[in-house]
């Protein structure tokens, strides 16, 4: 028997990040850089100032105060987009407004609300009042204090969440370089299945898992080849299968048929174009996990339940996923929550679908509902899966124990 990491570790061997394409800065949410980001500017690229204000010499305002308010001449306008102003005159402020240049000579900017700027017309007043001495660069935004040129700024394996996207558009990258999306192809199995707009006779249901493993691929960074349903008869799956390796799949996943059934005809497609083996995983939810080849595409087999195959899925193949796509960790986020009630196990590795709620500065971790492996419903209501580590069979109520969290991916 496989503890859950060995078999993750085993899996994992047999992929590694795909390569690049370059893709519009608009499309690359979410992707992973296959490339390091070196600045060729400094970011601020010129000092600015971060207020509407004017723009002074430290040493020529240091005495103001509400009382005795610094008087000066205002010798310029510096509106935001405005080029490089000349240099401040001596003995003189300049109006600034947020983000635009600061001139040469000034070393602060006096915000507005600390003169007696009224702010009620547009009209360059002729002198202003200054009430509060500043400090020394106050409301100066230097150059390069956030990026220096020639800095690395973003290394290869970065997600570009938004913030990412943000500093690419700073720096002018209107395209950048991602690793490519894996194609992974979606084959649910079994006679009883219906698609989705057909109405069950009595004996059958409608196919669940294309729909719920498709949602869980492009959560991940994966495109999907939607393979619909085979039939549990061995011609009918491998057709399937080789529609997958010829349609340049990265990964094929099944779901169902891979139990011990008499009908169970997975294992036997694999084999005759592939190989598979079958792993006893010290795990609940989740049967043998399926693991192999079909021409050399790796295959996973997931169970059929709804959330045996979804459990199953995060544990295994969102891993294998992000790693395929170019990320570097896949480690869950994750927070550690007092078991409401005393707990008892197998001794299996246990995922356990809980609700969350903050009690003082801790959380405490309810059941979500039927823990059955069909009971998709309660799946929906889950936070998070508590992880009941392997070797435990018993946990006391209040015992703590770590929670994937299920939200944001
Ligand atoms: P199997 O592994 O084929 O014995 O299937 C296990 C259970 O999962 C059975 O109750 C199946 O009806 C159910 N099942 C299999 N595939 C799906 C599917 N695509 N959608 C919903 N339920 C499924
Ligand atoms: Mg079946």
């Amino acid at each position: 028997m496989l503890t859950v990491s060995e078999a993750r570790e085993r899996i994992l061997e047999h992929f590694s990040p795909l390569g690049a394409e370059i893709v519009p800065l608009q499309r690359a949410r979410n992707r992973v850089l296959a490339e390091d980001i070196r600045a060729t500017e400094n970011l601020p690229p010129f000092p600015n100032s971060s207020m509407d204000g004017y723009a002074v010499r430290v040493a020529e305002t240091a005495s103001a105060s509400a009382e005795q308010p610094i008087v000066l001449p205002v010798s310029g306008d510096i509106p935001a987009g405005s080029p490089i102003p000349g240099p401040l005159a001596p003995g003189t402020a300049m109006r600034i407004m947020t983000g635009a240049p600061v001139p040469e000579g000034a070393d602060a900017v006096v915000p507005v609300e600390e003169t007696d700027d009224r702010r009620d017309s547009p009209h360059l007043p002729k002198t202003i009042r200054i009430f509060k001495a500043p400090t020394p660069s106050a409301n100066v935004r230097p150059v390069g204090q956030d990026v220096r040129a020639g800095q690395v700024v973003l290394t290869a394996g970065t997600v570009l969440r938004p913030p990412a996207m943000g500093v690419l558009a700073a720096l002018g990258h209107p395209a950048v370089k991602v690793h490519r999306q894996p194609l992974v192809a979606v084959l649910s199995t079994g006679d009883e299945l219906v698609r989705i707009d057909e109405t069950p006779r009595p004996g059958q249901i409608r196919d669940t898992n294309s729909y719920s493993i498709a949602a869980s691929v492009e959560q991940y960074g994966g495109q999907v080849l939607a393979l619909g349903i085979a039939r549990d008869r061995l011609e009918d799956v491998q057709s399937k299968l080789r529609q997958a390796v010829e349609a340049g799949a990265h990964l094929i996943l099944s779901s169902a048929g891979v139990s011990v059934g008499a009908y169970d005809v997975v294992k036997a497609a694999v084999e005759s174009d592939g190989s598979l083996n079958f792993w006893r995983v010290k795990m609940r939810p989740g049967k043998p996990l399926a693991f192999g080849q079909v021409r050399g595409v790796p295959f996973i087999g997931l169970p059929g339940n709804p959330v045996s195959s979804l459990v199953g899925f995060e544990v295994f193949v969102r891993p294998a996923l992000l790693k395929l796509g170019g990320h570097r960790s896949w480690e869950r986020l994750t927070l550690h929550a007092a078991l409401l009630e005393p707990m008892v196990s197998d001794g299996r590795e246990t995922y356990l679908r809980v609700t969350l709620e903050k009690r003082g500065e801790t959380y405490v971790a309810h059941s979500a509902g039927h823990q059955g492996s069909n009971i998709i419903t309660s799946l929906v209501k889950a936070d998070g899966l508590m992880i009941v580590p392997e070797g435990l069979t018993e946990a006391p109520a209040g015992a703590s124990l770590p929670v994937w969290l299920m939200e944001g991916g």
